[in-house]
């Protein structure tokens, strides 16, 4: 395989019509060894945040061996593509067909609900031949926490409240031998504090339902870095959960697990993209809304930029981009700190696109083709690169 230097040495091998996705390996290896080494449990890989093959292969290479996955085909390419992996099924509304193949075919226990209704779903769908129920469950009931700290809420759709939850964690406990807890602060948790509300809606829930807990899923939400959106150092995270996980009344051995997703792949893509006209302060380019450029237009999200050629002026100027298609919601505010002088032809490196880019991508109006390439400099900005200086974590938060 060819490994390019980085996006300006792509442009000028390639001088690209289309938009090209830049993977960086060693960045996405660099974030699964530090959710390995320092956090303090299991991390598993939430595939949805980018299913790439090539990812999943370079997470698992690092040491990532147990992945979340929410629909039967994420099982399915999981499975093809790394055997001995261990699937977590985390989607509480799940389909029979999907439980039932994901039990017998390919090897999956650990299953997430919401409701009783789900749990009997999942208890009849992996009976055996015989009509036994299955004895090697290992289920965990999602929890409805609060996503105040978040950028993206997760908190509206899934997860039982606390008037539910006792009496589904003494329900869900009769089915097997092994018993978590899960839940997802929302995306781009900003603040440490939003796993400190969850864990202790966590310990009343379990203090209610008077039951022995195996496991503790802390879901995802860890953060990537965007221009606007800095947050505090991930060892605060870290220490901030351990401290809150050790105070839970829960088995002496049970396990703390997480499911990050953007953290360990936002650093892995960026993409490089072309300008095909400027008009005044807007810039169209030729990648967007309906390509992996989804977040940039549908929340407002901003990503890094850098204009790829040589003689651009030093002065930078705010543009907002129009996408290829012909809708008018093609469009992405920014605003992107971008040369003065830019026009029709430049191309422009945007960053920070591992997460939620190329996995948002349609074919929509024939637009959205994109070439993938392996670059090997540094992404734009990194949260594991030793450069930023760690906050004292022992006094951001006390215990109660
Ligand atoms: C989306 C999702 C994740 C990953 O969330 P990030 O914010 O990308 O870390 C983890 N777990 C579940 C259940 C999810 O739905």
């Amino acid at each position: 395989m060819h490994i390019h230097p980085d996006a300006r040495s792509v442009v000028r091998a390639l001088s690209p019509d289309e938009p090209v996705i830049l993977n960086r390996p060693h960045a996405a290896a660099r974030a699964a060894r530090f959710f390995i080494e320092k956090f303090p449990g299991k991390p598993l890989y939430a595939v949805k945040a980018n299913p790439s093959p090539e990812l999943l292969h370079v997470l698992w290479d690092a040491g990532i061996t147990h992945y979340d996955v929410a629909s039967i085909a994420e099982v399915r390419l999981v499975r093809g593509l790394l055997p001995d992996a261990a699937l977590c099924f985390m989607h509480p509304v799940k389909t029979p067909g999907a439980i039932r193949e994901a039990y017998h075919e390919h090897g999956v226990r650990t299953f997430s609900l919401d409701t009783a209704e789900e749990l009997a779903k999942i208890v009849e769908a992996c009976r055996d031949a015989h009509g036994n129920p299955a004895r090697d469950l290992r289920l965990a009931v999602r929890l409805r926490v609060s996503s105040e700290y978040s950028e993206l809420s997760l908190a509206s759709k899934f997860g039982c409240d606390l008037t539910e939850a006792p009496r589904l964690l003494q329900q869900a406990r009769q089915h097997g031998d092994w018993l978590g807890v899960c839940f997802h602060v929302g995306s781009q948790a900003m603040s440490p504090f939003a796993f400190v509300q969850a864990l202790d809606r966590t310990r009343a829930a379990i203090a209610q339902a008077g039951v022995v807990i195996d496991m503790i899923d802390v879901g995802g939400g860890f953060p990537s870095i965007y221009p606007g959106l800095e947050p505090p150092a991930m060892e605060d995270y870290f220490a901030i959960i351990a401290r809150h996980f050790e105070a839970l009344p829960i088995a002496y051995n049970a396990e703390l697990w997480c499911e990050p997703g953007r953290a360990l792949c936002a650093e892995y893509s960026s993409l490089v993209v072309r300008v095909e006209r400027r008009r005044g302060d807007e810039l169209f380019i030729n990648d967007g809304a309906y390509g992996a450029l989804y977040d940039a237009a549908h929340v407002n999200w901003r990503f890094p930029v850098r204009a790829l050629g040589d003689d651009r002026s030093e002065s930078l100027q705010d543009f907002a981009f129009y996408g290829p298609t012909c809708d008018d919601a093609d469009f992405m505010q920014g605003p992107f700190a971008l040369p003065a002088d830019i026009g029709a032809g430049d191309y422009v490196e945007i960053g920070m696109l591992g997460a939620y880019g190329a996995a948002m991508k349609t074919g929509f109006n024939g637009f959205g083709a994109a070439m993938q390439v392996t670059v090997s400099d540094e992404p734009m900005a990194s949260l594991y690169d030793g450069s930023r200086a760690r906050p004292e974590a022992d006094n951001v938060v006390s215990l109660r």
